[in-house]
């Protein structure tokens, strides 16, 4: 067995010791003599699981008595219709555009609100976050919807913005759990696990008690009701018990290491290496603002297109793989989730220095 350096942006990289025990549980769970995946949903042993995941969950974020956390199907994409269903009153929100996931999470609010695009980075090819502190915000505006981290282009809010009053929904997939976050200061927060917790299939919802509401449900798809998947505890109907499971594992990987202050210094430092290595690098150099930097997916280019597409065909070969940027973007995306250690992100830098020196001719 040879593992590689994975650096997807989703689905993605997962801590080797949860894939361990994952497979040591495969064919028998804690002695049940079933794989969790053979599980019925309603058994005593899964409710254990799940009932594990949202306490460990609640620790790691310290999440308030006062939110439910959900944990459901249809990946964050899901969410982009979800929200604005469920919180529809006056029919208006204010969105801002950061990326792709808030450009598609507004296009399909449209069908239900009006939208209202406050603030946009879209001007520079999203390479930054723009100033938040003093929006327009619409004074009967359901809600205000940001993307925290921009998985594509590599920015991430260093600051909330001021909604003056209003509810903040976040999209935090590709960033949830890679470092503190104050609930408190949200009304939902939601995740696609796959990026940063777990595989694809599962979808991480966190919602203030007082937005669920069943004003809005005559119509809703029940799927898409907030109040009966909170009221069901996730299980009005089966849920995706596998996921659920290994996001669990993954939370008490986190908790292990220290909770998410630790992980933090981590990230931080790792994104910190190859940050500092592009700043002074000849050859390469980074996409995005250095304030609104990502610290899980660090997007890079170097100074040809032709060179690009060797650095990234030559570090597959070397074991490092997934390194092409999203099709849209070029260039190159180092996606460095929790579950990616230091070595690799080392290792990484290392082979970029060589391939640097190696091709110092044609720069
Ligand atoms: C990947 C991603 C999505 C889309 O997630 P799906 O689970 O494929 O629906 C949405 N938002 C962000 C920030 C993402 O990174």
């Amino acid at each position: 067995m040879k593992r590689i350096y994975n650096f997807s942006a989703g689905p993605a990289i997962l801590p080797e010791a949860v894939l361990k025990e994952a497979a040591d549980e495969m064919l028998d769970y804690q002695g049940s003599g079933m794989s969790v995946m053979e599980m019925s949903h309603r058994s005593k042993i899964y409710q254990g699981i799940i009932d594990e995941a949202e306490k460990d969950l609640r620790t790691l974020l310290n999440i308030p008595s006062n939110y439910k956390v959900l944990f459901l199907q249809g990946g964050a994409t899901t969410q982009f219709s979800m929200v604005p269903m469920n919180l529809m009153k006056h029919k208006v929100a204010d969105y801002i555009i950061t990326g792709q996931w808030a450009t598609k999470a507004a296009e399909e609010a449209e069908k239900y609100v009006k939208v209202n695009r406050v603030a946009s980075s879209e001007d520079k090819m999203f390479s930054y976050i723009p100033d938040v502190s003093n929006l327009n915000i619409s004074e009967d505006a359901d809600y205000v919807y940001m993307c925290d981290n921009n998985t594509i282009f590599g920015t991430k809010f260093k600051e909330l913005p001021n909604t003056k009053g209003k509810v903040l929904v976040s999209d935090a997939s590709s960033c949830f759990l890679s470092e503190p976050m104050d609930v408190t200061q949200y009304g939902i927060i939601f995740a696609g696990a796959q990026k940063n917790v777990g595989p694809a299939g599962t979808v991480i919802v966190i919602i203030r008690e007082d937005l669920i509401t069943k004003d809005l449900a005559s119509y809703v798809p029940i799927m898409l009701r907030y109040d009966i998947h909170a009221e069901n505890q996730s299980m009005y109907n089966t849920p995706p018990t596998y996921g659920i499971y290994l996001c669990g594992k993954v939370f008490k990987w986190l908790l292990n290491l220290g909770g998410l202050e630790a992980i933090y210094k981590i990230n931080l430092e790792k994104a910190n290496l190859l940050y500092d290595y592009l700043d002074q690098s000849k050859m390469f150099y980074g996409t995005v603002d250095k304030k609104s930097r990502s610290l899980m997916n660090v997007t890079f280019k170097s100074i040809s297109e032709a060179l690009d597409e060797k650095f990234i065909k030559e570090a597959k070969a070397n074991g490092f793989d997934n390194l092409k940027g999203y099709r849209t973007v070029g260039g190159m995306r180092a996606s460095i989730y929790n579950a990616m250690p230091i070595e690799g992100v080392r290792a990484l830098v290392e082979f970029m220095k060589t391939f640097e020196k190696a091709n110092e001719v044609s720069v």
